[in-house]
């Protein structure tokens, strides 16, 4: 351990600073997107089995609600632009953008180099929770999902149910493309649900049982063409343990609603205008 020097207090009471203030972000129009949510119909349904993963397509305008039900259960969802899996979604950006957990009003980041809004939070019944006297909040952007290679690391054997090994079966039943192929497309996700925070004393990434309850749900507006995969994880509602058969798990509801009609003033966001120069 390494000696303080003099002014250790003085170094830690400087105050931080936001790195990213997100008041240059322009603000979703969520009464205009709420206005096109009213006229909207369902027009797809797909339910996710328990420790299994699928896939669904939104068009750019339409809405997009994941709902528990049966029990509490998370889930971890990818987003890809429909016609390029090389445009996926950011955790990290969207995590430094908006925070660890995202609700109402966040949107959901693509990867560099095109880094514009995916998708945008217009519902969640669960925002009343905000955080917990550990620290922890709902639909993190932290976790990356659970995968059967971290799992080996740990405990040995093999699992092919973790959230990574769904989202790979799911990818590659709707491309086509070889499971080998597919799971190199799969990315960090967003924790759907989930109840996750830091603590305090060692900065260790935890979870604890998820508030959602069945009827609960997170809707979304696709502000692109996407393609989503969501899996129901194996750990249920994480409360002890995942990547195994142990937890209670239940199936997750993905449905899409198209409006009549697009909401005023929005359009399509276009890729990030950065002339891709780097100083070349
Ligand atoms: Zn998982």
């Amino acid at each position: 351990m390494t000696n303080a020097p003099a002014d250790a207090a003085a170094r830690r009471a400087v105050a931080p600073v936001i790195v990213y203030p997100d008041d240059s972000l322009i603000p979703a129009d969520l009464a205009s997107y709420g206005r096109a949510r009213a006229t909207a119909r369902k027009v797809e349904e797909v339910m996710i089995a328990p420790r299994d993963g699928g896939c669904f397509r939104v068009r750019a305008g339409q809405f997009f609600r994941i709902s528990s039900v049966e029990g509490p259960q998370v889930g971890d969802l990818n987003l890809w632009a429909a016609d390029d899996l090389g445009e996926r979604f950011f955790s990290g950006k969207t995590r430094a953008l908006h925070g660890t957990h995202v609700s109402t009003g966040d949107r959901l980041w693509s990867c560099l180099p095109y880094l514009r809004p995916m998708a945008t939070v217009v519902a969640d019944t669960l925002d009343w929770y905000g955080a917990d006297a550990f620290g922890g909040r709902v639909h993190d952007v932290i976790g990356t999902r659970c995968d059967p290679y971290t799992h080996r690391l740990l405990d040995g054997g093999e699992y092919h149910h973790c959230c990574h090994s769904n989202l790979s079966r799911a990818l590659a039943a709707a491309t086509g493309l070889p499971v080998r192929e597919a799971e190199l497309h799969v990315h960090d996700v967003l924790n759907v649900f989930m109840c996750t925070g830091f603590t305090r004393d060692t900065g260790q990434y935890f979870m604890k049982a998820s508030p959602v309850r069945p009827g609960d749900y997170i809707e979304f507006f696709a502000e692109i063409d996407l393609l989503g995969a969501l899996s129901a994880c194996p750990g249920g509602d994480c409360s002890a343990t995942h990547s195994s058969d142990a937890a209670a798990c239940y199936p997750l509801k993905v449905e899409v609603f198209a409006p009549e009609e697009p909401p005023e003033g929005w359009a399509p966001p276009q890729v990030n205008g950065y002339s891709r120069g780097h100083g070349v």
